[in-house]
This record gives structure tokens, sequence and C-alpha cells, in this order.
């Protein structure tokens, strides 16, 4: 048995960086992963799809060449380039990560699968290490739903399609919602036949109505076919065909294509962790139950990024691992609950969110401000023949604090960033509507947007 001051299970976006300032603190750290380091963001999430969203945002635009003036020829895509090049963006990253930890001073790496096996002990493939101190950064995994034959029919989930250096001809994606979305994008535009299978009313059903309709209304016009209200009830394969079987109020009952996305959700990876013999609770979804200092219901454990349910992104499980630290390390107190929601859905427009949706002010009761411009009359969306969108902000009438925003449009990723620190700061939306902005960018727009400000109806 090894003992150590720390014990971090996992090399996600949460582990790496705390393994650094542990070991600054002059503490003997292990590390331990069980796949590829740097976890899903590096290699099957964030990474590889911005990559590829990249590639099929210049296939798009190579393609609309005649709007802007010139001709590309002919557009082929070679998928093999399009997963070269993405393994290569991927492939750097990952292996920062292994060298940065592997030559980290005092930080022992293992490799393998860890489980508890006390509240003290951990083991990875029969070796038994102790502290006093676990940090458990395990992330999360594709969820895949109880779909009668989906077993049979040799589907994909955003890990495999990281292998994929072929065109489907017509992929069909289950879940329509950020990840199905954009890898849906991804491939229409590189040329497959897409359709989604949404089983709510809407895609995205998490954002406002009008953002639904929005995304659904660029993602039609590329040729994506999209089917809401349509519950999978089974697949098979079928001359070389998944077939799904739906129950629906509109359309038809069956949809055919070449290969199946499932892309329904996401879930934590605790279920072979050895939990119960830490006594670490799980909620009912399986998620590790947390304080709001990331504390599990153990002294000395805690859980960090996707697997406490706290947070499904990269800048939250940062985020996490800078609380624990400086509350560690500094007493600081910091907060889960001080954080601001803040996240992005990387289709081409990208939507660009944070605080409330104008569904959760209305739901909260509270009188307030709203304004709205289309992306339509940005110059800047304009100037680039991009116009697709809107951007909107809520306030409350009272405090005159912003309470959320949408930004829908080109640059919409970036430019919510002058509403989330403004939104940080606690500053009053007078303070953003007298900042001036540069010119012509998207964020221009966000000071002159707050002069029509009108109460939400
Ligand atoms: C397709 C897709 C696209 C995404 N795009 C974005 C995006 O654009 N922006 C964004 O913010 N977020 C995005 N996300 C979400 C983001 O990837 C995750 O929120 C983030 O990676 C979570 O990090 P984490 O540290 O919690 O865990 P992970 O990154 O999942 O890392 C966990 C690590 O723990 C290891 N592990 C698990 N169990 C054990 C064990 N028992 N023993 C040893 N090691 C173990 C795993 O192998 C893994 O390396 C995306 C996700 C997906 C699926």
């Amino acid at each position: 048995m090894t003992t150590f001051d720390a014990i971090i299970i996992g090399t996600g976006q949460a582990g790496p960086a705390l393994a650094r300032r542990l070991v600054d603190a002059e503490m003997k750290v292990a590390i331990i992963e069980r796949g590829r380091f740097g976890g899903t963001c590096v290699n099957t999430g964030c990474t590889p799809t911005k990559t590829l969203v990249a590639s099929a945002q210049a296939v798009h635009m190579a393609r609309r060449g005649g709007e802007y003036g010139f001709s590309a020829g002919k557009i082929t895509v070679d998928m093999n380039r399009v997963k070269a090049r993405k393994d290569e963006v991927a492939g750097l990253s990952m292996r920062a990560v292994e060298r940065s930890l592997k030559t980290l001073e005092n930080c022992t790496v293992y490799e393998g699968h860890a489980r508890f096996r006390s509240t003290r002990e951990v083991e990875v493939d029969g070796e038994v290490l102790r502290s006093s101190k676990i940090f458990i950064n395990v992330g999360g995994r594709a969820a895949v739903p109880n779909i009668p034959g989906l077993d049979k029919v040799d589907y994909l989930t955003n890990s495999s399609m990281m292998d994929v250096d072929f065109l489907p001809r017509h992929l069909v994606v289950l879940g329509g919602s950020y990840v199905g979305l954009e890898f849906g994008q991804i491939y229409r535009r590189f040329g497959s036949q897409v359709t989604i299978v949404e089983l709510g009313p809407r895609i995205v059903s998490r954002e406002d109505d009008e953002v639904s309709r929005e995304i659904a209304a660029f993602l039609g016009s590329e040729g994506i076919e999209i089917r809401n209200n349509a519950n999978c009830l089974s697949t098979m394969r079928m001359d070389g065909d998944v077939v799904l079987q739906l129950s629906c109020s509109e359309g038809p009952t069956e949809v055919r294509g070449s290969h199946l996305l499932v892309a329904t959700g996401r879930r934590p990876n605790t279920d072979d962790l050895g939990l119960d013999k830490a006594g670490v609770k799980l909620d009912k979804r399986g998620y590790i139950e947390v304080d709001d200092e990331l504390g599990t219901s153990v002294p000395g454990i805690w859980a960090l990024g996707d697997c406490n349910g706290r947070g499904a992104f990269t800048h939250t499980a940062w985020n996490d691992y800078e609380i624990v630290t400086d509350n560690l390390l500094r007493a600081a107190h910091r907060r889960v609950s001080d954080r601001i929601s803040a996240y992005a859905l990387f289709t081409d427009p990208p939507l660009g969110r944070v605080g409330m949706t104008e569904a959760e002010v209305r739901k909260s009761g509270r009188p307030a401000l709203v304004a709205k411009i289309a992306m339509m009359d940005v110059s800047r969306a304009v100037e680039k023949g991009e116009t697709a969108g809107f951007m909107k902000v809520l306030v409350d009438a009272e405090t005159k604090l912003i309470l959320g925003a949408t930004f829908l449009g080109t640059g919409g990723d970036e430019a919510i960033h002058c509403v989330l620190d403004a939104m940080y700061a606690k500053a009053p939306y007078t303070v953003l509507q007298r900042a001036v902005h540069i010119h012509p960018t998207v964020a221009e727009f966000i000071p002159t947007m707050l002069d029509d400000l009108m109460p939400l109806p």
C-alpha cells in the first residue's frame, strides 16, 4: 500500500489542474486515468467536435462562394483528411495533458481503472493507494436509452463518431439537443443526408421557444429534416439500413438511414467506482451528491466535474477545480452557487447563453424588461452575410440587474461574455448601456439594444 497526501481519480478537466496545484502546495499526489488523458473534452467532446465544426463551416462557406464573389469549383470532402485534422488537434491536447502529468514532480500517474476499497483507500490494478484526501473527477459517458433492438443495430455515440472516416449516406440522429444538433449540422455540411428524431415537441427544449424555432429554421434551410414529437419505439437493421419505428402524430412512422447516432444525454461514470465501499452517496440519477463546496457525503472526499451533476461543461469542471483548491489551500469559501449559468451551442451560427431564459423569468413572476434585436439589424452580421438569429437581454425591472441573455447568431458565443461579466460584477444594465463598444462588431449592439428595453409582456 502506498500513501499519498491526495489521490485524484480521472484526468478530465479538473483533475490535472488540481494535481498541479496540490503539488505546488508540496503535497505528494497520485492521479489515476483508465482511458485517454484529458477525458471527454479533449478526446470525444469539445475539442474534436469544434474542430469538425470548423471543417464543416469551411465547406459550407466554400459552397456559398457565389454569394461572396468567388467560385471554389466542385467541392469534395475528403473524410480521411477531415478526421486526420481532428485527430491532430485533439491528439495535441491529449499528449500535452499526459506529458504534463507524467513529468510533474511528486505526482505519480497510474494508468488503470480505480475503485474505492474504503473511505481512504483506492485500488488500481491490484495496487492499493491510501490518502485522507480523495478527489473524484470521473466524468460521464453517453446515456443510451432502453429501446428494443438498439443493441443490435450497431449505433454510434459521440465517442465512436470520433472514428468515423467516411461519409455516412444518411445519418439519423436520435436526440435533438446540443450534441445531436452539432453532429447533425456537421455531417449535413459534409454531404450526408441528416434526420434528427426528437421525442419532445421541439429541439433544444431547455431554451426559449423562439430559440428552438430559429435553430430549426436555419438547420432546415440546410436540408436537415427534424422530426419533433417522435418517440422511437424500436430499431432494427433492414437491407443494410437502420430503421426506426416511431410513434408520432405527424409524418411517416418509419425513419430509415445508413447510420444512427444516439445523442440522448449523458450519464455519470459512477457505477463501477466502488462508491458503496466508501459510503459516498449518489442521487437517483447516479450523480455524486455534493455540498456547495463540492464535498461529498464523506469528509475528505470531493467530487468535481460532470460526475457531481452540478455542471455539464468544461468550464464548470474547471471552476469546480478552482473552488476546491481555493477552499482547501486558501480557506476561500468559494461556492458552486456563486456560479452563473453560461454555455454555448456550437451550431453555425452559435448560441451563447447566460443566466435565465425568458421562460424562467416569466415563471419567477418578477417584473422584468426585455430587449431584442434581430441579427438582420446587426451590421457586422449583414457584412458577413450571416443574418440568422437574434440577441435578447432580460433585466430585473426593479434592481436593473441583468437576469439573462440569449445571443443566437454569428459571434454570439463570444459576444455573450460582455453580459456575463456585467452579471458577475453585479452591475446594473445601465453600466453596460454606457460602455462604448468597437464598431463593427456583434457586441457593439449590446449597449444600443438596452436603450430599447420594454416591459416583458
Ligand atoms: C460531443 C460533446 C461535445 C461537447 N462540447 C462541449 C463544449 O463545446 N463546451 C463545453 O464546455 N463542454 C462540452 N462538452 C462537455 C464536456 O466535454 C464535459 O463537460 C467535460 O469534459 C467534463 O469534464 P470532467 O472533468 O467532468 O470529466 P471527463 O472529461 O469526462 O474526464 C473524466 C476522466 O475520468 C476517467 N475515469 C472515469 N472513471 C475512471 C475510473 N474509475 N478510474 C480511472 N479513471 C476514470 C475517464 O477516462 C476520463 O478521462 C461536450 C461533451 C460532448 C459529449
